[in-house]
């Protein structure tokens, strides 16, 4: 039986299935698996302790799918499902700051400022060994601690909102005829431009999700805006 381990908790596109049930994974959410092979795999959170054979509580693994309100449901027992999802949170040492490099370098490297120079050795250092180093660690710490003081935009929670309603922007974009793209391409770029979007653009964002089949709820206040100099 292949050992996995959980490389992240993350957005999947439409139409995917768990690999080891093949049930369609219609929260499009899953975790990532990766065996020693190397292979991918998805997972609902049943599938992940009855097959894969992984106790979550255990594993210290970057959750991309957070600005969410609901929790992940899986498969048609959503509701065992989310109960378990509730009770255990990894709180694992550099488990934050691993999340919020690949943030920067990964889910959100195309955007300008992100795949900053001084952390770069430490994303190629994590691609290669699925690590980091405790003075990388140590420096993504005071990173954090900096930017959520003065450049909140680029704090882990704004960063984590931005990811979140690109994602199902995105989603949102796939399914609409182009005649009625407009209010949601300006978000988008609006979204990728300023990193904010405010609670009423939020709102009228989260109206369009509606249509999309297992999306969620975003929380509209989840963004941090920018500090407004008193100058
Ligand atoms: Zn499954």
């Amino acid at each position: 039986m292949p050992q996995y381990r959980i490389e992240r908790l993350d957005f999947i596109p439409s139409g995917r299935r768990c690999n080891f049930c093949s049930r369609p994974l219609t929260s499009r959410v899953a975790y990532v698996l990766r065996d020693e092979k190397g292979n991918e795999c998805l997972s609902g959170p049943t599938c992940l302790s009855t097959h894969a054979r992984i106790d979550k509580s255990k594993e210290i693994y970057p959750n991309f799918a957070k600005a969410c309100k609901g929790e992940i449901g899986d498969h048609k027992d959503v509701k065992a499902a989310t109960k378990r999802e509730g009770a255990a949170k990894p709180k694992a040492e550099g488990h934050l700051e691993i999340e919020y490099l690949v943030l920067r370098f990964r889910q959100l490297g195309n955007l300008p400022g992100m795949k900053i120079k001084t952390l770069e050795e430490a994303y190629h250092r994590y691609v290669k060994t699925g690590q980091i180093t405790d003075d990388d660690r140590l420096h993504i710490s005071r990173l954090i601690a900096k930017v959520s003081k003065e450049r909140p935009e680029y704090s882990p929670k704004n960063l984590t909102a931005c990811y979140a309603y690109m994602h199902w922007i995105k989603a949102a974009l796939e399914d609409l005829h182009e005649d009625k793209q407009a209010f949601l391409r300006q978000m988008l770029f609006s979204l990728m431009k300023n990193l904010y979007l405010s609670p009423a653009q939020a709102a009228a964002v989260n109206k369009w999700f509606v249509k999309i089949e297992g999306a969620p709820v975003l929380d509209p206040e989840a963004f941090v805006p920018k500090q407004r100099s008193t100058a």
